[in-house]
Protein backbone atom coordinates (compact mmCIF):
# COMPACT_ATOMS: atom_id res chain seq x y z
CA UNK A 1 0.00 0.00 0.00
CA UNK A 2 1.26 3.46 -0.85
CA UNK A 3 0.16 5.95 1.48
CA UNK A 4 -0.91 9.58 0.29
CA UNK A 5 0.53 12.71 2.82
CA UNK A 6 -0.03 16.23 3.14
CA UNK A 7 3.12 17.70 4.63
CA UNK A 8 1.56 20.97 5.15
CA UNK A 9 3.67 24.24 7.03
CA UNK A 10 0.29 24.46 9.68
CA UNK A 11 -1.50 20.86 9.12
CA UNK A 12 -0.60 17.48 8.10
CA UNK A 13 -2.90 14.80 6.89
CA UNK A 14 -2.67 11.51 5.47
CA UNK A 15 -5.23 9.42 3.58
CA UNK A 16 -5.30 5.70 1.64
CA UNK A 17 -7.07 4.66 -1.57
CA UNK A 18 -9.76 2.30 -0.15
CA UNK A 19 -12.61 0.22 -1.61
CA UNK A 20 -12.24 2.50 -4.60
CA UNK A 21 -11.95 6.13 -2.78
CA UNK A 22 -9.33 8.23 -0.80
CA UNK A 23 -10.11 7.67 2.87
CA UNK A 24 -9.10 10.18 4.95
CA UNK A 25 -6.73 8.55 8.20
CA UNK A 26 -7.77 9.63 12.02
CA UNK A 27 -4.73 10.30 14.32
CA UNK A 28 -4.37 8.79 17.97
CA UNK A 29 -6.63 11.65 18.75
CA UNK A 30 -9.29 11.22 16.65
CA UNK A 31 -8.45 14.48 14.12
CA UNK A 32 -7.89 13.93 10.77
CA UNK A 33 -5.31 16.76 11.02
CA UNK A 34 -2.38 16.53 12.63
CA UNK A 35 -0.88 19.88 13.69
CA UNK A 36 2.94 20.20 11.98
CA UNK A 37 4.55 20.83 15.50
CA UNK A 38 6.84 18.35 17.20
CA UNK A 39 7.80 19.10 20.80
CA UNK A 40 10.16 17.60 23.30
CA UNK A 41 8.69 16.21 26.52
CA UNK A 42 9.88 16.82 29.94
CA UNK A 43 10.97 13.03 29.46
CA UNK A 44 13.01 13.80 26.27
CA UNK A 45 10.77 12.44 23.97
CA UNK A 46 9.63 13.40 20.88
CA UNK A 47 6.11 14.56 20.61
CA UNK A 48 3.92 15.61 17.47
CA UNK A 49 0.84 17.33 16.78
CA UNK A 50 -2.11 18.78 18.66
CA UNK A 51 -0.57 17.89 22.50
CA UNK A 52 2.96 19.67 20.55
CA UNK A 53 1.02 22.41 19.81
CA UNK A 54 -0.78 22.94 23.12
CA UNK A 55 2.85 23.64 24.47
CA UNK A 56 4.02 26.14 21.95
CA UNK A 57 2.80 28.34 24.96
CA UNK A 58 3.59 26.63 27.53
CA UNK A 59 6.72 25.14 26.49
CA UNK A 60 8.02 27.84 23.76
CA UNK A 61 11.99 26.26 23.55
CA UNK A 62 10.93 23.00 23.92
CA UNK A 63 8.25 23.40 20.43
CA UNK A 64 8.62 24.15 16.97
CA UNK A 65 6.12 24.81 14.38
CA UNK A 66 6.22 26.03 10.70
CA UNK A 67 9.28 24.26 10.02
CA UNK A 68 8.38 23.82 6.66
CA UNK A 69 9.26 27.40 5.62
CA UNK A 70 13.14 26.07 6.44
CA UNK A 71 12.85 23.15 4.10
CA UNK A 72 15.89 23.49 1.73
CA UNK A 73 17.72 25.81 3.89
CA UNK A 74 20.91 24.80 5.90
CA UNK A 75 19.02 26.04 9.49
CA UNK A 76 19.68 24.13 12.55
CA UNK A 77 16.96 24.63 14.73
CA UNK A 78 17.67 24.50 18.50
CA UNK A 79 14.55 22.45 20.63
CA UNK A 80 15.10 21.84 24.15
CA UNK A 81 18.52 20.02 24.15
CA UNK A 82 18.19 19.22 20.48
CA UNK A 83 19.48 20.63 17.20
CA UNK A 84 17.29 19.24 14.29
CA UNK A 85 17.36 19.96 10.56
CA UNK A 86 14.01 20.69 8.84
CA UNK A 87 13.84 17.70 7.30
CA UNK A 88 14.48 16.14 10.29
CA UNK A 89 11.79 17.88 12.09
CA UNK A 90 9.46 16.91 8.89
CA UNK A 91 10.17 13.86 9.36
CA UNK A 92 8.55 13.19 13.11
CA UNK A 93 5.54 14.43 11.31
CA UNK A 94 5.71 11.54 8.74
CA UNK A 95 6.44 9.15 11.53
CA UNK A 96 3.81 9.44 12.72
CA UNK A 97 1.22 9.99 9.96
CA UNK A 98 3.02 6.76 8.85
CA UNK A 99 1.77 5.08 11.64
CA UNK A 100 -1.55 6.42 12.37
CA UNK A 101 -2.15 3.96 9.10
CA UNK A 102 -0.17 1.12 10.02
CA UNK A 103 -2.72 1.42 13.40
CA UNK A 104 -5.78 1.60 11.68
CA UNK A 105 -5.11 -0.93 9.12
CA UNK A 106 -2.98 -3.34 10.59
CA UNK A 107 -0.56 -3.37 7.45
CA UNK A 108 3.09 -2.22 7.60
CA UNK A 109 3.50 1.17 5.78
CA UNK A 110 6.95 1.24 3.60
CA UNK A 111 5.82 3.80 0.47
CA UNK A 112 3.89 7.06 0.23
CA UNK A 113 3.28 9.90 -2.22
CA UNK A 114 4.03 12.94 -0.40
CA UNK A 115 2.51 16.64 -1.83
CA UNK A 116 5.10 19.86 -2.06
CA UNK A 117 3.73 23.17 -3.11
CA UNK A 118 4.61 23.81 -6.75
CA UNK A 119 7.02 26.47 -6.24
CA UNK A 120 9.50 24.54 -4.31
CA UNK A 121 13.00 24.10 -5.63
CA UNK A 122 15.35 21.07 -6.14
CA UNK A 123 16.71 21.60 -2.55
CA UNK A 124 13.64 21.51 -1.17
CA UNK A 125 11.92 18.79 -2.51
CA UNK A 126 15.28 16.69 -1.77
CA UNK A 127 15.17 17.63 1.88
CA UNK A 128 11.02 16.46 1.56
CA UNK A 129 12.32 13.01 -0.13
CA UNK A 130 14.78 13.33 2.74
CA UNK A 131 12.52 13.32 5.23
CA UNK A 132 10.25 10.73 4.51
CA UNK A 133 13.33 8.19 3.97
CA UNK A 134 14.27 9.51 7.87
CA UNK A 135 10.90 8.27 8.40
CA UNK A 136 11.04 4.80 6.95
CA UNK A 137 8.96 5.76 3.85
CA UNK A 138 10.20 5.36 0.42
CA UNK A 139 8.97 8.91 -1.11
CA UNK A 140 7.26 6.86 -4.71
CA UNK A 141 6.66 10.93 -6.22
CA UNK A 142 6.49 14.33 -4.85
CA UNK A 143 3.17 15.38 -5.72
CA UNK A 144 2.79 19.07 -6.78
CA UNK A 145 -0.04 20.42 -4.45
CA UNK A 146 -2.05 21.92 -6.51
CA UNK A 147 -2.64 18.66 -9.39
CA UNK A 148 -3.10 16.96 -5.96
CA UNK A 149 -6.32 19.40 -5.76
CA UNK A 150 -7.67 18.91 -9.02
CA UNK A 151 -7.08 15.14 -8.52
CA UNK A 152 -9.56 15.52 -5.46
CA UNK A 153 -11.90 17.23 -7.58
CA UNK A 154 -12.27 14.54 -10.20
CA UNK A 155 -11.30 16.84 -12.57
CA UNK A 156 -9.05 14.08 -14.13
CA UNK A 157 -12.64 12.62 -14.85
CA UNK A 158 -13.44 15.15 -17.06
CA UNK A 159 -12.18 16.58 -19.97
CA UNK A 160 -10.90 19.57 -22.31
CA UNK A 161 -10.60 21.87 -18.83
CA UNK A 162 -8.85 24.71 -17.88
CA UNK A 163 -8.28 24.77 -14.46
CA UNK A 164 -6.73 27.23 -11.64
CA UNK A 165 -5.68 25.64 -8.40
CA UNK A 166 -5.48 29.24 -5.85
CA UNK A 167 -3.69 27.31 -2.23
CA UNK A 168 -3.37 29.56 0.31
CA UNK A 169 -1.59 27.30 3.48
CA UNK A 170 -0.52 28.50 7.08
CA UNK A 171 2.75 29.29 5.18
CA UNK A 172 2.86 29.13 1.60
CA UNK A 173 0.83 30.64 -1.51
CA UNK A 174 0.35 28.74 -4.87
CA UNK A 175 -1.39 29.36 -7.84
CA UNK A 176 -1.00 26.91 -10.77
CA UNK A 177 -3.01 26.41 -14.21
CA UNK A 178 -3.46 22.86 -14.92
CA UNK A 179 -5.38 21.86 -17.93
CA UNK A 180 -6.84 18.03 -18.91
CA UNK A 181 -6.57 17.16 -22.06
CA UNK A 182 -7.14 13.67 -23.40
CA UNK A 183 -6.58 11.94 -20.45
CA UNK A 184 -3.57 13.70 -19.68
CA UNK A 185 -3.23 16.33 -17.15
CA UNK A 186 -0.56 18.84 -17.46
CA UNK A 187 0.37 21.72 -15.08
CA UNK A 188 0.68 24.86 -17.62
CA UNK A 189 2.52 27.08 -15.05
CA UNK A 190 3.13 27.29 -11.61
CA UNK A 191 3.85 30.82 -9.51
CA UNK A 192 3.65 31.40 -5.80
CA UNK A 193 5.29 32.89 -2.94
CA UNK A 194 7.02 30.07 -0.60
CA UNK A 195 7.26 33.03 2.40
CA UNK A 196 3.02 34.22 2.20
CA UNK A 197 0.48 32.14 3.76
CA UNK A 198 -2.23 32.53 6.38
CA UNK A 199 0.45 33.12 9.32
CA UNK A 200 0.99 36.66 7.42
CA UNK A 201 -2.75 37.10 8.41
CA UNK A 202 -2.51 36.62 11.59
CA UNK A 203 0.57 38.27 11.78
CA UNK A 204 -1.53 41.37 10.56
CA UNK A 205 -4.12 40.61 12.99
CA UNK A 206 -1.08 40.67 16.04
CA UNK A 207 0.41 43.67 15.00
CA UNK A 208 -2.81 45.90 15.35
CA UNK A 209 -3.30 44.15 18.42
CA UNK A 210 0.05 45.26 19.80
CA UNK A 211 -0.59 49.09 18.31
CA UNK A 212 -3.87 48.95 20.12
CA UNK A 213 -2.30 47.54 23.72
CA UNK A 214 0.68 50.12 23.33
CA UNK A 215 -2.07 53.14 22.06
CA UNK A 216 -3.45 52.33 25.42
CA UNK A 217 -0.35 52.97 27.78
CA UNK A 218 -1.16 50.58 29.84
CA UNK A 219 1.83 48.06 29.31
CA UNK A 220 5.34 48.62 28.89
CA UNK A 221 8.03 47.62 26.21
CA UNK A 222 9.00 44.48 28.23
CA UNK A 223 5.27 43.13 29.04
CA UNK A 224 4.80 43.80 25.66
CA UNK A 225 7.35 41.66 24.85
CA UNK A 226 6.23 39.13 27.27
CA UNK A 227 2.76 39.08 25.98
CA UNK A 228 4.26 38.36 22.61
CA UNK A 229 2.84 34.76 21.85
CA UNK A 230 -0.28 34.99 23.79
CA UNK A 231 -1.19 38.04 21.04
CA UNK A 232 -0.22 35.45 18.28
CA UNK A 233 -2.56 33.09 19.74
CA UNK A 234 -5.60 35.81 20.04
CA UNK A 235 -4.74 36.88 16.19
CA UNK A 236 -5.23 33.01 15.09
CA UNK A 237 -8.45 33.04 17.47
CA UNK A 238 -9.70 36.77 15.99
CA UNK A 239 -8.41 35.57 12.33
CA UNK A 240 -10.89 32.38 12.09
CA UNK A 241 -13.46 34.26 13.99
CA UNK A 242 -13.72 36.54 11.87
CA UNK A 243 -14.25 34.38 8.98
CA UNK A 244 -17.95 34.28 10.19
CA UNK A 245 -18.41 36.78 12.34
CA UNK A 246 -18.23 40.60 11.89
CA UNK A 247 -16.31 41.82 14.90
CA UNK A 248 -13.78 39.78 17.41
CA UNK A 249 -13.28 40.94 21.02
CA UNK A 250 -11.28 39.53 23.67
CA UNK A 251 -9.53 40.04 26.81
CA UNK A 252 -5.33 39.15 27.26
CA UNK A 253 -4.06 37.94 30.29
CA UNK A 254 -0.90 38.75 32.09
CA UNK A 255 -0.35 38.40 35.77
CA UNK A 256 -3.28 39.92 37.69
CA UNK A 257 -3.69 42.02 34.51
CA UNK A 258 -6.28 42.08 32.02
CA UNK A 259 -6.04 44.19 28.37
CA UNK A 260 -8.97 44.20 26.12
CA UNK A 261 -8.70 43.82 22.30
CA UNK A 262 -10.56 43.99 19.43
CA UNK A 263 -10.86 43.82 15.88
CA UNK A 264 -13.42 44.46 13.49
CA UNK A 265 -13.67 42.32 9.81
CA UNK A 266 -13.81 46.11 7.94
CA UNK A 267 -10.52 47.04 9.78
CA UNK A 268 -9.22 43.38 9.34
CA UNK A 269 -9.87 43.58 5.45
CA UNK A 270 -8.40 46.83 6.14
CA UNK A 271 -4.68 46.19 7.31
CA UNK A 272 -4.52 42.96 4.65
CA UNK A 273 -4.38 45.25 1.39
CA UNK A 274 -0.94 44.95 1.39
CA UNK A 275 -1.03 40.86 1.70
CA UNK A 276 -3.90 40.83 -1.08
CA UNK A 277 -1.72 42.68 -3.36
CA UNK A 278 1.20 40.40 -2.64
CA UNK A 279 -1.59 37.50 -3.78
CA UNK A 280 -2.30 38.93 -7.14
CA UNK A 281 1.39 39.20 -8.54
CA UNK A 282 1.73 35.49 -8.72
CA UNK A 283 -1.91 35.12 -10.27
CA UNK A 284 -1.19 37.38 -13.19
CA UNK A 285 2.43 35.80 -13.57
CA UNK A 286 1.18 32.11 -13.90
CA UNK A 287 -1.87 33.34 -16.64
CA UNK A 288 0.73 35.28 -18.38
CA UNK A 289 3.38 32.38 -18.47
CA UNK A 290 1.09 29.91 -19.99
CA UNK A 291 -0.71 32.64 -21.98
CA UNK A 292 -4.23 31.61 -20.71
CA UNK A 293 -7.05 34.62 -19.79
CA UNK A 294 -9.15 34.91 -16.76
CA UNK A 295 -12.09 34.58 -18.62
CA UNK A 296 -10.76 30.89 -20.35
CA UNK A 297 -10.69 29.36 -17.13
CA UNK A 298 -13.40 26.55 -16.34
CA UNK A 299 -12.82 26.04 -12.83
CA UNK A 300 -11.20 27.45 -9.73
CA UNK A 301 -10.24 26.17 -6.89
CA UNK A 302 -9.91 26.56 -3.62
CA UNK A 303 -7.38 24.74 -1.18
CA UNK A 304 -5.74 25.90 2.16
CA UNK A 305 -7.01 27.08 5.22
CA UNK A 306 -6.76 30.15 4.34
CA UNK A 307 -9.36 30.38 1.35
CA UNK A 308 -11.34 30.79 4.50
CA UNK A 309 -11.13 34.01 4.74
CA UNK A 310 -14.11 35.58 2.90
CA UNK A 311 -11.51 37.76 1.78
CA UNK A 312 -10.22 35.51 -0.66
CA UNK A 313 -13.46 34.66 -2.17
CA UNK A 314 -14.09 37.64 -2.77
CA UNK A 315 -10.15 38.72 -4.24
CA UNK A 316 -10.43 35.61 -6.32
CA UNK A 317 -14.46 36.57 -7.69
CA UNK A 318 -13.16 39.79 -8.09
CA UNK A 319 -10.41 38.99 -10.06
CA UNK A 320 -11.80 36.23 -12.49
CA UNK A 321 -15.46 37.61 -12.70
CA UNK A 322 -16.54 33.79 -11.37
CA UNK A 323 -16.94 32.22 -8.56
CA UNK A 324 -14.32 29.89 -6.93
CA UNK A 325 -15.35 26.36 -6.85
CA UNK A 326 -15.24 25.57 -2.49
CA UNK A 327 -17.16 22.38 -2.12
CA UNK A 328 -14.33 19.92 -0.53
CA UNK A 329 -13.10 21.00 2.63
CA UNK A 330 -10.20 23.21 2.01
CA UNK A 331 -8.36 21.33 4.54
CA UNK A 332 -8.21 18.18 3.40
CA UNK A 333 -8.61 18.09 -0.76
CA UNK A 334 -4.54 17.75 -1.46
CA UNK A 335 -4.43 14.95 1.45
CA UNK A 336 -7.57 13.58 -0.51
CA UNK A 337 -5.35 14.27 -4.40
CA UNK A 338 -2.10 12.31 -2.82
CA UNK A 339 -4.11 9.42 -2.24
CA UNK A 340 -5.30 9.07 -5.75
CA UNK A 341 -2.14 9.41 -6.86
CA UNK A 342 -0.71 6.52 -5.04
CA UNK A 343 -3.51 4.73 -6.45
CA UNK A 344 -2.61 5.61 -9.59
CA UNK A 345 1.21 4.55 -8.69
CA UNK A 346 0.38 1.05 -7.85
CA UNK A 347 -2.41 0.98 -10.95
CA UNK A 348 -5.06 0.35 -8.66
CA UNK A 349 -8.11 -1.25 -10.76
CA UNK A 350 -10.64 0.73 -9.30
CA UNK A 351 -8.96 4.13 -11.13
CA UNK A 352 -8.77 4.59 -14.43
CA UNK A 353 -5.53 5.62 -15.54
CA UNK A 354 -4.31 9.01 -16.23
CA UNK A 355 -1.26 10.43 -17.04
CA UNK A 356 0.12 13.67 -14.61
CA UNK A 357 2.59 15.58 -15.65
CA UNK A 358 4.31 18.64 -14.34
CA UNK A 359 6.48 22.03 -14.75
CA UNK A 360 9.31 22.86 -13.80
CA UNK A 361 8.57 26.14 -11.30
CA UNK A 362 12.04 27.74 -12.30
CA UNK A 363 14.35 28.49 -15.31
CA UNK A 364 17.45 25.85 -15.44
CA UNK A 365 20.21 26.04 -17.58
CA UNK A 366 24.03 26.68 -17.66
CA UNK A 367 26.62 29.30 -16.95
CA UNK A 368 28.43 30.99 -20.33
CA UNK A 369 30.92 33.21 -21.50
CA UNK A 370 29.50 35.24 -24.54
CA UNK A 371 31.23 37.92 -27.02
CA UNK A 372 29.88 41.18 -27.73
CA UNK A 373 29.65 42.94 -31.34
CA UNK A 374 33.03 44.14 -30.74
CA UNK A 375 34.50 40.85 -29.58
CA UNK A 376 34.71 41.08 -25.92
CA UNK A 377 34.03 38.17 -23.92
CA UNK A 378 31.73 38.75 -21.01
CA UNK A 379 31.80 36.08 -18.39
CA UNK A 380 28.76 34.85 -16.00
CA UNK A 381 25.65 35.05 -18.61
CA UNK A 382 23.16 32.50 -18.01
CA UNK A 383 22.10 29.82 -20.70
CA UNK A 384 18.87 28.46 -20.41
CA UNK A 385 18.50 25.14 -21.25
CA UNK A 386 14.59 24.21 -19.75
CA UNK A 387 12.63 27.43 -19.47
CA UNK A 388 10.65 28.10 -16.40
CA UNK A 389 6.81 26.14 -16.40
CA UNK A 390 8.17 23.32 -19.56
CA UNK A 391 6.52 19.91 -18.66
CA UNK A 392 8.26 17.20 -17.12
CA UNK A 393 9.72 15.02 -17.14
CA UNK A 394 11.55 16.53 -19.93
CA UNK A 395 15.20 16.15 -21.44
CA UNK A 396 16.49 18.81 -23.62
CA UNK A 397 20.05 19.31 -25.03
CA UNK A 398 22.26 22.34 -26.34
CA UNK A 399 25.43 22.63 -27.97
CA UNK A 400 27.84 25.15 -26.63
CA UNK A 401 31.28 25.77 -27.99
CA UNK A 402 35.02 26.41 -26.06
CA UNK A 403 35.68 29.72 -26.05
CA UNK A 404 39.31 30.27 -25.76
CA UNK A 405 42.16 28.73 -27.67
CA UNK A 406 44.02 25.27 -26.45
CA UNK A 407 41.09 25.10 -24.34
CA UNK A 408 41.57 22.08 -22.37
CA UNK A 409 37.90 21.43 -20.41
CA UNK A 410 34.80 23.07 -20.16
CA UNK A 411 33.22 23.80 -16.19
CA UNK A 412 29.44 23.27 -17.08
CA UNK A 413 27.81 25.63 -13.81
CA UNK A 414 24.09 24.33 -13.42
CA UNK A 415 21.93 27.43 -12.30
CA UNK A 416 18.43 27.83 -11.72
CA UNK A 417 16.60 31.35 -11.94
CA UNK A 418 15.27 33.66 -14.22
CA UNK A 419 18.47 36.59 -13.97
CA UNK A 420 20.96 36.76 -17.09
CA UNK A 421 23.54 37.17 -15.00
CA UNK A 422 24.16 33.97 -12.68
CA UNK A 423 25.28 35.96 -10.29
CA UNK A 424 21.97 36.58 -9.40
CA UNK A 425 20.66 32.96 -9.58
CA UNK A 426 21.44 30.09 -7.25
CA UNK A 427 23.79 27.39 -8.63
CA UNK A 428 22.87 24.21 -8.23
CA UNK A 429 26.17 22.22 -9.15
CA UNK A 430 28.57 21.29 -11.93
CA UNK A 431 30.27 18.71 -13.84
CA UNK A 432 33.69 19.04 -15.57
CA UNK A 433 34.60 17.53 -19.10
CA UNK A 434 37.63 17.30 -21.08
CA UNK A 435 38.42 18.47 -24.56
CA UNK A 436 41.06 18.12 -26.67
CA UNK A 437 42.87 21.10 -27.32
CA UNK A 438 41.98 23.07 -30.52
CA UNK A 439 41.53 26.61 -31.44
CA UNK A 440 38.54 28.64 -30.32
CA UNK A 441 35.15 27.39 -30.91
CA UNK A 442 36.39 24.18 -32.74
CA UNK A 443 35.41 21.68 -29.99
CA UNK A 444 31.40 21.47 -28.57
CA UNK A 445 29.81 19.89 -26.30
CA UNK A 446 26.30 18.71 -26.13
CA UNK A 447 24.90 19.11 -22.60
CA UNK A 448 21.49 17.20 -22.20
CA UNK A 449 19.16 18.20 -19.14
CA UNK A 450 16.62 15.45 -17.67
CA UNK A 451 14.61 16.69 -15.46
CA UNK A 452 11.72 14.24 -13.84
CA UNK A 453 8.38 14.68 -12.00
CA UNK A 454 10.48 14.43 -8.70
CA UNK A 455 12.10 17.77 -10.09
CA UNK A 456 15.51 15.72 -9.84
CA UNK A 457 18.08 17.10 -12.60
CA UNK A 458 20.37 15.01 -14.12
CA UNK A 459 22.77 16.78 -16.33
CA UNK A 460 24.78 14.90 -18.38
CA UNK A 461 27.44 16.44 -20.98
CA UNK A 462 28.61 14.70 -24.81
CA UNK A 463 32.30 15.59 -26.15
CA UNK A 464 31.16 15.37 -29.48
CA UNK A 465 34.04 14.69 -31.45
CA UNK A 466 34.91 11.89 -28.81
CA UNK A 467 32.24 10.49 -28.01
CA UNK A 468 32.98 10.73 -24.12
CA UNK A 469 29.92 11.32 -21.74
CA UNK A 470 30.01 12.69 -18.58
CA UNK A 471 26.84 13.10 -16.07
CA UNK A 472 26.17 14.25 -12.66
CA UNK A 473 22.43 14.03 -10.50
CA UNK A 474 23.04 17.50 -9.56
CA UNK A 475 23.51 18.01 -5.98
CA UNK A 476 23.08 21.63 -4.55
CA UNK A 477 26.41 21.85 -2.77
CA UNK A 478 26.65 22.94 1.00
CA UNK A 479 22.55 22.32 1.75
CA UNK A 480 22.75 18.36 0.21
CA UNK A 481 23.61 15.82 2.91
CA UNK A 482 25.88 12.88 1.77
CA UNK A 483 25.60 9.28 2.43
CA UNK A 484 27.59 9.85 5.72
CA UNK A 485 25.33 13.18 6.94
CA UNK A 486 22.07 10.71 5.90
CA UNK A 487 23.03 7.79 8.31
CA UNK A 488 24.73 10.62 11.13
CA UNK A 489 20.97 11.91 10.67
CA UNK A 490 19.48 8.30 10.59
CA UNK A 491 21.08 7.14 13.88
CA UNK A 492 20.42 10.76 15.45
CA UNK A 493 16.86 10.23 15.17
CA UNK A 494 16.95 6.71 16.20
CA UNK A 495 18.63 7.53 19.50
CA UNK A 496 15.78 9.34 20.17
CA UNK A 497 12.75 7.73 22.00
CA UNK A 498 9.09 8.96 20.77
CA UNK A 499 6.01 9.70 23.12
CA UNK A 500 4.37 6.49 23.75
CA UNK A 501 1.05 6.36 21.36
CA UNK A 502 -0.48 4.38 24.88
CA UNK A 503 -0.93 7.33 26.97
CA UNK A 504 -1.02 10.02 23.84
CA UNK A 505 -4.68 10.75 24.91
CA UNK A 506 -3.85 11.11 28.42
CA UNK A 507 -0.81 13.54 27.63
CA UNK A 508 -2.88 15.46 25.19
CA UNK A 509 -5.62 16.74 28.06
CA UNK A 510 -2.88 17.24 30.53
CA UNK A 511 -0.83 19.60 28.13
CA UNK A 512 -4.23 21.45 26.97
CA UNK A 513 -5.35 21.65 30.17
CA UNK A 514 -1.25 23.17 31.16
CA UNK A 515 -2.03 25.53 28.54
CA UNK A 516 -5.88 27.13 30.09
CA UNK A 517 -4.28 27.20 33.09
CA UNK A 518 -1.56 30.11 31.57
CA UNK A 519 -3.65 31.21 29.85
CA UNK A 520 -6.49 32.08 32.32
CA UNK A 521 -6.43 33.84 35.63
CA UNK A 522 -8.54 33.77 39.49
CA UNK A 523 -11.08 31.41 40.25
CA UNK A 524 -10.57 29.81 36.49
CA UNK A 525 -7.38 29.04 36.54
CA UNK A 526 -7.64 27.90 39.72
CA UNK A 527 -10.67 25.11 38.83
CA UNK A 528 -8.40 24.57 35.90
CA UNK A 529 -5.53 23.39 38.35
CA UNK A 530 -7.49 21.46 40.33
CA UNK A 531 -8.70 19.60 36.92
CA UNK A 532 -5.20 19.03 36.09
CA UNK A 533 -4.29 17.56 39.74
CA UNK A 534 -7.54 15.49 39.63
CA UNK A 535 -7.17 13.97 35.83
CA UNK A 536 -3.16 13.24 36.81
CA UNK A 537 -4.69 10.94 40.08
CA UNK A 538 -6.08 9.19 38.22
CA UNK A 539 -3.89 8.86 35.29
CA UNK A 540 -0.96 7.48 38.03
CA UNK A 541 -4.30 5.26 38.99
CA UNK A 542 -3.54 3.25 36.24
CA UNK A 543 -7.35 1.89 35.85
CA UNK A 544 -7.73 1.93 31.94
CA UNK A 545 -11.90 2.33 32.24
CA UNK A 546 -11.99 5.21 34.49
CA UNK A 547 -9.34 7.10 32.32
CA UNK A 548 -10.99 6.69 29.50
CA UNK A 549 -14.56 7.91 31.51
CA UNK A 550 -12.88 10.76 33.62
CA UNK A 551 -10.65 11.58 29.92
CA UNK A 552 -13.81 12.51 28.13
CA UNK A 553 -15.57 14.56 30.92
CA UNK A 554 -12.43 16.43 32.10
CA UNK A 555 -11.93 17.35 28.11
CA UNK A 556 -15.73 18.53 27.77
CA UNK A 557 -14.83 20.48 31.21
CA UNK A 558 -12.06 22.32 29.30
CA UNK A 559 -13.97 23.59 26.68
CA UNK A 560 -15.36 26.22 29.07
CA UNK A 561 -11.96 27.69 29.73
CA UNK A 562 -10.75 28.02 25.63
CA UNK A 563 -10.73 31.42 25.85
P1 LIG B 1 -3.10 24.79 5.85
O1 LIG B 1 -1.62 25.01 5.80
O2 LIG B 1 -3.73 24.56 4.55
O3 LIG B 1 -3.51 23.84 6.91
O4 LIG B 1 -3.71 26.21 6.29
C1 LIG B 1 -3.65 26.66 7.55
C2 LIG B 1 -3.96 28.13 7.56
O5 LIG B 1 -5.36 28.31 7.39
C3 LIG B 1 -3.61 28.76 8.89
O6 LIG B 1 -2.99 30.02 8.68
C4 LIG B 1 -4.96 28.93 9.53
O7 LIG B 1 -4.97 30.03 10.40
C5 LIG B 1 -5.86 29.18 8.35
N1 LIG B 1 -7.26 28.89 8.63
C6 LIG B 1 -7.81 27.72 9.01
N2 LIG B 1 -9.13 27.85 9.21
C7 LIG B 1 -9.44 29.15 8.96
C8 LIG B 1 -10.65 29.93 9.01
N3 LIG B 1 -11.81 29.39 9.36
N4 LIG B 1 -10.56 31.24 8.68
C9 LIG B 1 -9.38 31.79 8.34
N5 LIG B 1 -8.22 31.12 8.27
C10 LIG B 1 -8.23 29.82 8.59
Amino acid sequence: MIIGIDLGTTNSLVSIWQDGKSTLIENPLGDFVTPSVVGVDDDGRIIVGSPAKDRLLTHPDRTVAIFKRLMGSNASIKIADLVLKPQELSSFILKQLKEDVEAQTGEKVSEAVITVPAYFNDTQRKMTKLAGRLAGLKVERLLNEPTAAALAYGLHEKSDNEILVFDLGGGTFDVSVLEMFDGIMEVRASAGNNRLGGEDFTRAIAQYFTEQLRHDGLISPEGLKKLEPKVMAEAERAKIFLSTNHEYESQLIEGQNQFAISIKRDKFENICESLLGQLQQPILQALNDCSISANQLDHILLVGGGTRMPIISKLVTKMFGAFPNKTLDPDQAIAKGAAIQAALKSHDESIEEIVLTDVCPYTLGIEVVTDTYDSKLVQGVFSPIIERNSTIPTSKVQTYYTVYDNQESINIKVFQGESRNTENNIYLGGVSVNVAQASAGDQSIDVRFSYDTNGLLEVEALVVKTGERKSSLITTGEDELNDEQVSESLKKLQSLKTHPRESIENTSVLYRANRLYEQNIGEKRELVGRLVDYFSGIVESGDDEKIKEVRARVSQELDQYEL
